[in-house]
């Protein structure tokens, strides 16, 4: 459930219209609701409740750090993947104590910022990693708190591009190779193995996947157990999939996830953490833009709108639907048409839908693109020299910019000519 909803023929995030932002924003612009942020961190922390946990949030999937000033004040704690989303946290008010750091290519130089602002724990993914973090941690006469990313070699059932719990993903270390590796950490000057992590892919619609992942888990922890080491942390990744269309059958709930959870693990008495990021952001988060034509084409007809992959590049990059809107509401009955739909970007990949039934939508109007929150802004880029698409944050009946629209000036400072051309 979310926040965006047809009020007096408009629709509205929480109090205010959309229109009325677009109005006084231009558009395209993303928009986010602050009592959906909420609601869904809370519905996490209610499923693992009365577990000791702490519910991290992947930052890459919305890193603005006014969301996050949002989260953090919660309660949250951050899931980060470099060092700009860790300064991120900070910047937004987040104690290191709160931030796990995961990633497959952390630098020294990440390391070392993390290790002098403050670390909860660094999830490892390989063997090189773990060596070049405990020679930077015991340069600094520290010792990092670890855990190791376990690959379980579980079928996620996802995108291909965002399953990374198979053995042939880039990510984490065989689970077949773990008793060896907590070895190695016992035995290096500067790290200290406090959990277990797993993070098997993202968007998974169902929760087997989760269950035969958890299961590795627990066994793996009861081997390290009795290998003598500490196992007091169990990190469980993000990845719960969130309803993208309101008729396609609903992914599992928090609540479910959190139960398997607890029928898995709950029994070791270690602190659950886990790092959602899309079922917190996903569908706390819209991208309004406006119709610049209507061309009629031999068999269709395109609407051409003002955002375009380089502002959400979902459906271009994984073939992903998301439900368009039409800003004000059509009446009950009215007329629709298969539109595509399509940005004004040179290439043919710039399509966010075909033959989508839609109101008879005309220049000018405004729509909305549903579930747009995670992997939206944070993904947006310049492409075509078109400025980064701006952020706005509603609580109850007010908004505020939170990322403004760059000018042309901003953009064109950045380059630099030499002066010997
Ligand atoms: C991407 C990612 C997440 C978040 O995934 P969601 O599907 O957005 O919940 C959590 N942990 C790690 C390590 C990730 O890479």
């Amino acid at each position: 459930m979310d926040h965006f909803l047809y009020r007096n023929g408009s629709l509205h995030a929480e109090d205010v219209a959309l229109s009325e932002i677009a109005a006084s924003v231009g558009t395209p612009f993303y928009c986010y609701s602050a009592a959906t942020l909420t609601r869904h961190y809370q519905l996490f922390k209610e499923a693992l409740s009365p577990l000791d946990n702490l519910v991290c949030f992947a930052i890459k999937s919305l890193s603005n750090v006014a969301v996050l000033k949002l989260l953090g004040d919660l309660g949250a704690g951050m899931d980060v993947v470099s060092v700009g989303e860790y300064l991120r946290a900070r910047a937004a008010g987040v104690p290191g104590e709160r931030i796990v750091f995961s990633g497959v290519g952390k630098t020294r130089e990440e390391m070392r910022t993390a290790l002098e602002g403050g670390i909860r724990q660094f999830n490892l993914e390989s063997e090189p990693e773990m060596r070049a973090l405990s020679e930077v941690a015991a340069s600094m006469g520290l010792r990092a708190p670890v855990t190791v990313r376990v690959n379980p070699d579980v079928d996620a059932k996802t995108h291909e591009k965002i399953a990374t719990g198979k053995s042939e993903n880039k990510f984490g270390i065989p689970i077949a190779r773990a008793r060896e590796v907590y070895a190695e950490i016992a035995r290096l000057p500067g790290l200290e193995a406090v959990g277990i992590d797993v993070h098997i892919g993202s968007q998974l619609t169902e929760l087997e996947p989760f269950g035969q992942a958890f299961d590795k888990v627990a066994d793996l922890t009861a081997a390290l157990r009795a290998d003598g080491h500490t196992i007091r942390r169990l990190d469980l990744g993000g990845g719960l999939g969130i309803p993208y269309t309101r008729s396609n059958e609903a992914p599992p709930l928090p609540l479910d996830y959190g139960a398997l959870i607890k029928e898995k693990l709950g029994h070791l008495g270690c602190e659950i953490e886990i790092e959602p990021g899309r079922l917190i952001s996903g569908n706390s988060g819209v991208l309004v833009s406006r119709v610049i034509y209507v061309k009629n084409g031999e068999g269709r007809d395109f609407l051409i709108l003002d955002a375009a992959m380089n502002d959400l590049v979902r459906p271009s990059m994984y073939g992903a639907h998301h439900d368009i809107v039409a800003v004000a509401e059509p009446a009950p009955g009215a007329p629709t048409q298969p539109f595509d739909v399509v940005g004004p970007i040179c290439e043919t990949g710039d399509t966010f839908a075909k033959a989508r039934d839609l109101p008879l939508l005309a220049e000018g109007d405004l729509v909305a693109f549903r579930s747009a929150g995670a992997y939206g802004a944070v993904m947006a880029n310049e492409y075509n020299s078109r400025p980064l698409v701006p952020e706005v944050l509603v609580r109850d009946d007010h908004f505020a910019v939170i990322r403004a629209r760059p000018d042309y000036d901003e953009m064109l400072k950045r380059d630099i000519v030499p002066e010997w051309l």
